[in-house]
């Protein structure tokens, strides 16, 4: 049986038999997706193009899911859980980004979800202030491609500096609110670069209260990425990072071995990882296997392997549960922390702080 699931992806009994072997038993009842985007395809403000489909992968995955689209799927691929999440629209200047957080701010608020406002870099404290006093919005998702908009390739500004696109005017509000960052790191280097640990240390001895949270164990997709970077983070427990996107076991299980499970939350990158397919490592690179017929998918796999995908989010929860158990982490509380307990708990921080601001 197949149901429509999101864009061209279904669910299918590959996907029951998957979750049913692998995650029923695994998967607590209670989880957070500490990293998902939501938004409407009416605030796409630029079209898009078959130009921008060739250039980049994820350009060809971009299809919006709103609030509505993203509780239906949580209740397919999580059968019987209970599902919130930490939201965030599309970080991308083709995106009316003030609509965008103006409806994902009321949709949040309104399923007892976060909110992330995305931001960018020219707006004044004021303006971030303003938008942190909404019902729901408990943070920034800022991004280097808000810099600017450069229609020909989305890494002109791959190689900013972090305050370039999370300056300190915006920092200083945040740290007052204690507010949550999901930080996306620039540069080809990737969390390793000596820029990005020297900036990400600065960032932590200056605003220690902001709630601080790299993106995707900072875009450590491979094991070498991960091995030279994640141990380096090992004695700054104030120091949090989502699981979103990586895949790979062995940089799940690098990430649980020197930062521990309860400094990660649980993130999908949803609605790509509704995406069918595989991931292959070699060395630095990886290579994204998918059944659907895209631009970027140029060397297919054989029919009966690819009849065998399943989505990409799944693919993801089984590396995280075969790192946990290469690490003997079998323990419930341990598994509850990394999906649930932890951003609940960074959650509450921050409405505690912001109730004690209104004195109430
Ligand atoms: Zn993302």
């Amino acid at each position: 049986m197949r149901e429509p699931l999101h864009y061209v992806w279904d669910y299918t009994d590959v996907d029951r038999a998957f979750w049913e072997e692998h995650l029923e038993t695994w998967v607590p009842p209670r989880l957070i997706d500490a990293h998902t985007h939501v938004a409407l395809a009416a605030h796409r403000r630029v079209p898009m193009t078959e130009a921008m489909r060739r250039q980049y992968w994820v350009n060809e995955l971009l299809e919006p899911i709103d609030a509505g689209g993203a509780e239906r799927c949580h209740r397919i691929v999580f059968p019987n859980r209970e599902v919130s999440c930490v939201a965030f629209g599309m970080p991308d200047l083709d995106f009316d980004l003030e609509a965008g957080n103006a409806y994902l701010g009321g949709e949040c608020a309104a399923r007892g979800w976060s909110c992330l406002a995305v931001v960018c870099p020219q707006w004044g404290p004021e303006r971030v202030a303003a938008l942190l006093d909404r019902p729901g919005v408990i943070g920034v998702k800022p991004y280097y491609s808000l810099i600017g908009r450069t229609p020909e390739t989305r890494d002109a500004h791959l190689e900013a500096g972090i305050f370039d696109f999370l300056p300190h005017g915006q920092l200083e509000v945040l740290n007052d609110r204690r507010a949550w960052v999901t930080l996306h790191v620039p540069r080809a280097g990737r969390l390793g670069h000596p820029d990005n640990i020297r900036e990400i240390r600065e960032l932590r001895r200056r605003y220690p209260r902001i709630t601080l949270v790299i993106a995707h164990l900072g875009r450590c997709y491979t094991e070498p990425h991960a091995r030279e970077a994640l141990p380096l983070w090992s004695e700054d427990p104030g120091l949090w990072f989502d699981t979103s996107a990586v895949m790979n076991p062995a940089c799940h299980r690098i990430a649980l071995e020197h930062l521990g499970p309860g400094r990660l939350v649980y993130g999908s990158d949803n609605p790509i990882f509704y995406m069918r397919g595989r991931r292959q490592y070699e060395g630095r690179n990886y290579c994204n296997r998918t059944s659907h017929p895209f631009h970027f998918n140029r060397e297919r796999e054989a029919a009966e392997i690819e009849g065998r995908y399943t989505l990409y989010m799944y693919e993801d929860l089984r590396a995280l549960k075969q790192a946990c158990g290469e690490l003997g982490l079998t323990g419930r509380r341990e598994i509850e922390a990394l999906f649930h307990d932890n951003a609940a708990r960074l959650i509450d921080g921050i409405w505690s702080a912001q109730e004690a601001r209104h004195g109430r």
